[in-house]
C-alpha cells in the first residue's frame, strides 16, 4: 500500500505538467498506435506471456467517439487474427457509450462482439465505477443467455457486494477476472481496509473455483498471489483453470517468476491517444511516485541531476 507522503504527491498529479506525466506513463502503455500495441504483444508472446489489449478512451462525450472506439476494437481484433497473436481484448462499456445512450452502447458492443466472434477471440468487459456495476452485470448476463460464451466479466474485491455478485452469477460458471478495484468509492459500499479487501479477494476466487469458473487473478500484491497459489494447490486446480494477470510495466519480476513456474500469465496492454487518465490512475498506485516526480521536477531546476 502506498505511503502517506506518496499519496499526498499522487493527489497533486493533476498539477504535474502533461509531458512529465507522459515520461513516467510510458512504461504503462504500448504507445499511441495499433502497430505499437502489436509490437508489444509480440514481445510478450515471445516470452510466453499472453496479452489483453485495451483501447484507451473511456471518457467519451459524443456518439461518434463511441463509434470510433468500436472501430478501433474491430481493427485490433483483425490485427490479433492477422498477426496470430496470443491476445484477447478488454473493453469498457463507458467507452462504448453506455453513459450517453444504452441503445448506442448495445449497438457498439454488438459490432465488437461480431468481430471477436468472427475471429474466435475472447472479450473481457472491464468493471468501472459503482454507478455502472449493475448495468455491466446485466449486460454480461444477457450476453451469456444469448449464448455468447466468449465473454468474461470483472469483479472488484473492495466492493462489499462482491460475494453476492459471485453467488448471483454462479449458475453461469462465469469467466471472471478478480481485482481489488481502482475507482474511489464511498465506504458504505466499498472496504477500505487492505486486509478486508484481500480477504474478499481470496473468498471470491475460492467460490468461483467451486462454481467451475475460469478465474483470472489480477493483482501484483505478492502476499495475495501467494495466498491464491496456496488456494489453487489446496483445490487442485490445473493450470488450464486459471491465469494470473498484470498490468504492463508493473511487477515484472513477479510476472517472470510465475511464467517460469508454468502458470498462465496475461498482461494488460493499453494503447491509444487518450493515455492521460489511464496514466494518472497508474501513477497514483505506484508506491515510488513521490520519488519519481520529485526527481523529475528537481531535474528541471538542477542541470545534470540523474
Ligand atoms: C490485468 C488487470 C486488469 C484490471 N482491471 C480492472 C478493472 O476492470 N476494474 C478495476 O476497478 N480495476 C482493475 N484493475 C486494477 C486493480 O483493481 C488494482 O487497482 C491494481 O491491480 C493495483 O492493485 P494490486 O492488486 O496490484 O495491489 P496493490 O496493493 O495496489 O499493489 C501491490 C503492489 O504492486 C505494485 N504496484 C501496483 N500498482 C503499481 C503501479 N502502478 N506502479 C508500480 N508498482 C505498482 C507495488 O509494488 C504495490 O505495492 C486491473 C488490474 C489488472 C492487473
Amino acid at each position: 500500500m502506498i505511503r502517506a507522503f506518496d499519496r499526498a504527491v499522487a493527489a497533486t498529479l493533476p498539477l504535474v505538467p502533461r509531458p512529465v506525466v507522459r515520461r513516467f506513463a510510458d512504461r504503462y502503455m504500448a504507445g499511441e498506435t495499433l502497430e505499437q500495441a502489436v509490437a508489444t504483444v509480440r514481445r510478450l508472446n515471445d516470452r510466453g506471456v499472453m496479452a489483453t489489449i485495451d483501447v484507451l478512451g473511456e471518457f467519451i462525450r459524443a456518439p461518434e467517439e463511441a463509434a470510433a472506439t468500436a472501430t478501433a476494437y474491430e481493427q485490433v481484433l483483425d490485427a490479433i487474427a492477422a498477426e496470430r497473436l496470443d491476445a484477447t481484448i478488454s473493453i469498457k462499456l463507458s467507452g462504448l457509450g453506455i453513459e450517453l445512450d444504452p441503445t448506442l452502447a448495445d449497438e457498439m458492443l454488438a459490432r465488437v462482439l461480431a468481430a471477436a466472434g468472427r475471429h474466435g477471440i475472447f472479450v473481457r468487459i472491464d468493471m468501472e465505477h459503482s454507478g455502472l456495476t449493475d448495468r455491466t452485470l446485466q449486460v454480461y448476463r444477457r450476453l451469456r443467455e444469448e449464448g455468447r460464451d466468449g465473454v468474461g466479466i470483472v469483479l472488484q474485491s473492495y466492493m462489499r457486494r462482491t460475494m453476492d455478485d459471485v453467488e448471483a452469477l454462479a449458475d453461469l460458471a462465469p469467466n471472471v477476472r478478480v481485482v481489488k478495484g481502482i475507482y474511489i468509492e464511498p465506504e458504505e459500499i466499498a472496504y477500505r481496509d487492505p486486509a478486508a479487501i484481500n480477504g474478499n479477494f481470496v473468498r471470491a476466487v475460492d467460490r468461483l473455483f467451486a462454481a467451475g469458473s475460469y478465474v483470472a487473478i489480477a493483482t501484483h500484491d505478492r502476499a495475495l498471489i501467494a495466498e491464491t497459489l496456496a488456494l489453487i494447490e489446496r483445490r487442485v486446480v490445473g493450470h488450464e483453470g486459471y491465469e494470473f494477470q498484470m498490468l504492463l510495466g508493473v511487477a515484472e519480476d513477479v510476472r517472470h517468476r510465475l511464467v517460469a513456474a508454468g502458470h498462465r500469465v496475461r498482461v494488460y496492454v493499453p494503447f491509444g491517444r487518450a493515455w492521460y487518465a489511464y496514466s494518472v490512475r497508474r501513477l497514483k498506485e505506484n508506491p515510488s511516485i513521490a520519488g519519481y516526480v520529485a526527481r523529475d521536477v528537481m531535474r528541471s531546476f538542477v542541470p545534470g541531476l540523474r
